[in-house]
């Protein structure tokens, strides 16, 4: 579809914000259940995440066979991955072989972002403006306004980057980058002074491939981070094949964990501290050997008992210590903190990285960042040259991207406003004052979390249900409840609170951003949320006014 232009507006059932995994699926299913839709992306093609997360080393880390679509098995049959986590290059290939088989492109506007939305009367207005990357100029007077019945936010949890300010950051003359908005055509690092700030999934990915190319790489740390061996591997044929043949219940195993991942490993029955330290250590050995984000899940407690969680921690603080030769490196690679509180990061070769010559570690909080200089950057009282800075600092996760939104719902209430404490919502879907606006992964609902393509699919398929539901009953509007949403942000808080989750700085509290409210902002265990989700449809919508 080609650009909306000047003051043409056309009217939609369904206005979708953002061409990634889950505005891709929603266009699809809105189609397929017969509403005009359209998606506008900021970005100059579909993939989200993957369309401008291309830094080197960026893979998923919820193995391929999961992390991918379910809803079409034709597609989940002819789709090969060739490794067990997939590159950034192959998955989006993947979400563009996906565009191009369901044919997804006619209905979407590219390089077009969503400025403002207003409720009318029974319709959103929409205004757009086209943009142009790298530096999102504005092409004159290039807006355009559309009306739609319903508007689905598919703007992605982790699209809002967070590039941290540091005094005098402007005068530094070399190149910056940012993870996740990485350019197009790469980044040629050989021969450079290096430097990356940030040591959280996105870093730990990075760091071991830039380590490879630059002359000299200097990781910036402020809180060291827990990691587990990915293991990647060339996919194995015969697996595949297994996998395949039986496709429909592996995907129903994954989806009765609490995380939708490795249903076919199962979180152990003991509590770490229930056993004894041999057969601790051999189930946590068994794990860091398999790899992967379910190390976490060799006992069933890690999350919700501090002692079970120190003795996890000790176990993956002891591999660091063995894997990191330098002591005083390894001193700092340690972290003190909850293991899983902040998301489990999964690398290759992230610890060994330290073993290069070409590789040092500053530890920020003993040498802080002083300011930035034309030449690099003064840490403590030393200038460090670099010719490149790697931001990669993370996200304003789950609200980042709809809070830059001017969402003005009901009664001129702004969303901006209704959330300046932090989100609220019902189930995670949608919020009291704004009818007919949907949210997919929205906080208050599992999320980030969960393999994300299987709360998106569980998310669009609600809502997909729901627009039909409503057609088929003749009702033109739908809008929580007040009463809903404040029992529903208590139950989030309430199961949070039984977690760990609450007790560290994380991203999931909004603890990254200056300013941000804390606020525990995603719901552990997605069985349950999926049931009471199924619950809610079956009895009529309840929570919702109609
Ligand atoms: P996104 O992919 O973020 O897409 C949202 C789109 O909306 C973006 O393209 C953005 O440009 C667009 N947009 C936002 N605001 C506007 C606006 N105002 N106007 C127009 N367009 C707008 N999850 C996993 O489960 N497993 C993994 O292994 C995994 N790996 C990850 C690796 C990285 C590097 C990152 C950053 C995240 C990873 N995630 C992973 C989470 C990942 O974000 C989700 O899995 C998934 O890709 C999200 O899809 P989405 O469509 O919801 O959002
Ligand atoms: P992140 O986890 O938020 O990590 C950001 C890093 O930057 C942290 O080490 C943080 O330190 C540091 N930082 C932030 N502001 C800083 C400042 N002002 N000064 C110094 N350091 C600063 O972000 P991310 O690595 O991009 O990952 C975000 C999420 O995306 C992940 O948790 C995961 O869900 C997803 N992801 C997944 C993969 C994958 O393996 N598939 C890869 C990348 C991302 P502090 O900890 O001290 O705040």
């Amino acid at each position: 579809m080609g650009a909306l232009r000047g003051s043409e507006q056309r009217r939609y059932d369904v206005a979708i914000v953002g061409a990634g995994f889950a505005g891709m699926y929603m266009l699809h299913r809105a189609r397929s259940a017969g509403f005009t839709a359209v998606v506008f992306e900021r970005g100059s093609g579909v993939g989200g995440t993957w369309y401008w997360n291309r830094y080197p080393g960026a893979r998923c880390d919820v193995p391929s066979l999961e992390y991918s679509y379910q809803f079409s098995d034709d597609l989940q049959q002819e789709w090969e991955w060739s490794e067990k986590y997939a590159t950034q290059p192959e998955i989006l290939r993947y979400a563009e072989h996906v565009a191009d088989r369901f044919d997804l492109r006619r209905d979407m506007v590219f390089d077009t972002e969503v400025l403002s939305m207003q409720w009318r009367d029974d319709s959103w207005l929409v205004s757009t403006r086209r943009i142009t990357e790298p530096a999102g100029a504005v092409h004159g007077d290039d807006s355009s306004t559309i009306a739609a019945r319903f508007v689905v936010l598919a703007t992605g949890c982790l699209s809002s980057a967070n590039k941290p300010r540091f005094p005098d950051d402007h005068r530094f003359a070399g190149h910056t980058y940012h993870t996740g908005a990485w350019p197009k055509d790469g980044v040629d690092f050989s021969g450079q002074r290096v430097a990356v700030i940030g040591t959280g999934s996105s870093g730990i990915q990075s760091v071991p491939m830039i380590a490879t190319e630059a002359a000299h790489l200097t990781v910036l740390q402020r809180t060291p981070a827990y990691s587990v061996p990915a293991r990647n591997q060339k996919m194995d044929p015969q697996y595949v094949a297994g996998v395949k043949a039986n496709y429909k219940e592996f995907r129903r195993k994954n989806s009765l964990t609490r995380a939708a991942l490795g249903g076919d490993t199962p979180t152990g029955p003991h509590g770490a501290n229930e056993v004894g330290d041999d057969e601790r250590r051999a189930a946590l050995e068994a794990r860091w050997q398999k790899g992967g984000l379910l190390f976490l899940g060799a006992f069933n407690d890690a999350l919700t008992n501090p002692e079970s969680n120190r003795l996890i921690a000790d176990f993956v603080r002891d591999k660091i210590r063995s894997i990191v030769r330098d002591s005083d490196t390894a001193r700092k690679l340690v972290p003190e903190s909850i293991i899983g509180c902040k998301r489990l990061c999964v690398d290759t070769d992230y610890y060994d990285t330290f073993n290069r010559p070409n590789v040092s570690l500053i530890d920020l909080r003993e040498t802080p960042i002083e300011r930035f200089t034309e030449k690099g950057i003064m840490l403590g009282n030393t200038e460090h040259q670099f010719d490149a800075i790697v931001f990669a600092t993370g996200f304003d996760a789950m609200t980042g991207a709809i809070s830059k939104i001017e969402i003005t719902g009901r009664d001129g209430l702004s969303l901006r406003d209704a959330w300046s404490a932090g989100p609220v919502n019902y189930l995670g879907l949608g919020v009291h004052g704004f009818p007919n606006l949907f949210t997919i992964t929205g906080p208050g609902s599992p999320s980030v979390l969960t393999n994300m393509i299987v709360s998106i699919e569980h998310h669009v398929e609600w809502i997909a249900d729901c627009l039909t539901w409503m057609s088929n009953n003749g009702k033109t509007t739908i809008e929580v409840q007040a009463d809903a949403q404040e029992h529903w942000v208590q139950h989030v808080n309430t199961v949070a609170g039984m977690t760990l989750y609450t007790s560290c700085s994380s991203w999931y509290l909004g603890a990254n951003v200056p300013g941000k409210p804390r606020v525990f902002m995603p719901l552990p265990g997605f069985p349950a949320y999926a049931q009471r989700c199924a619950d809610v449809a079956q009895n009529g919508y309840v929570g919702f006014q109609t």
